[in-house]
């Protein structure tokens, strides 16, 4: 059985809002194998939250930064290398769409909630990694999460859909100017996970009963699943993989339909 040592790396994970955020089952791996973890979080109402979790790693940074608030990047990245000095990870674990847009007809997107919601889960990834460059170091690795809505028409998922295709597209861009520095870039897509943005997809819960339906494993994949794989992905082990949408479903995206 393999190991993981990470202990003298430096992550940043941004977008833990609480116990179930797929963020922080990737902290919990990185924690694990003994990394130096900062977090940065949207508003000050979540710092409650990740204080408590983060009780049992004294001296671990928290700081407040709204990934589409570029003052904000600035402090936040001038910290993490005042106090880690550079970064092997960098978690994007961020997205938001307003309501109304994953509630009525794709269609009938507004210009307003199209921006947001590409602004705030797609183009984040983009301007982390410019605030990241100098600081992450020759064989660091970046990832986010997207979801297979940007592949194929998953109901009600609407903008979030074209904003996860983005995110994707922007991966590999971003992999091939930073694969020069020996930076890696990855996005992982996750099934459904019963999450706060979870919560806010109309039908949710149908949805992430059909996904285990027709899942291979026959199950849904776990947070921990999720965060297995980020772990891989943001170690030694991966390092000939960027670019990549790596998927952690239970199979069920390979499945275009089931007669049982
Ligand atoms: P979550 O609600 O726990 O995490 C989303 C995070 O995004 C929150 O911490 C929120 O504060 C943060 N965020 C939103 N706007 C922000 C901003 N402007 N600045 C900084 N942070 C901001 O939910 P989650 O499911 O853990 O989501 C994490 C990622 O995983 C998202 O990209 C989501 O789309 C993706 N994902 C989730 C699922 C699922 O089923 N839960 C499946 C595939 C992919």
């Amino acid at each position: 059985m393999i190991e993981l040592d990470l202990s003298g790396k430096t992550a940043l994970v941004m977008g833990v809002a609480n116990a179930r955020s797929l963020g922080w089952a990737i902290a919990e791996q990185l924690l694990a194998a003994g990394a130096k973890v900062a977090f940065s979080y949207q508003g000050e109402r979540l710092k409650p939250e990740l204080e408590k979790l983060t009780k049992d790693y004294p001296g671990t940074l928290l700081q407040q930064a709204d990934a589409t608030n570029e003052d904000e990047l600035t402090a936040l990245f001038a910290r993490v290398k005042d106090e880690f000095g550079g970064l092997d990870a960098l978690v994007h674990s961020i997205g938001y769409a307003p309501r109304e847009a994953m509630d009525g007809r794709f269609l009938d997107t507004t210009a307003a909630d199209w921006n947001t919601t590409l602004s705030v889960s797609a183009y984040t990834l983009v301007s982390l990694c410019r605030h990241a460059e100098p600081l992450l170091r020759e064989g660091s690795s970046v990832i986010s999460l997207t979801y297979y809505a940007s592949q194929k028409v998953v109901p009600k998922y609407n903008v979030m859909g074209v904003a996860k295709a983005a995110l994707e597209a922007a991966t590999r861009y971003l992999a091939a100017e930073l694969g020069a520095a020996g930076v890696r870039v990855n996005t992982i897509s996750a099934g459904p996970m019963r999450t706060i943005a979870a919560r806010s997809i109309p039908g949710f819960s149908t949805m992430y009963d059909k996904a285990a339906q027709v899942a291979p494993l026959g199950r849904n994949a776990t947070s921990q699943e999720v965060g297995k794989l980020a772990l891989f992905l943001l170690s030694d082990l991966a390092s000939g993989i960027t670019g990549q949408v790596v998927y952690v479903d239970a199979g069920s995206s390979v499945m275009a339909m089931k007669m049982d």
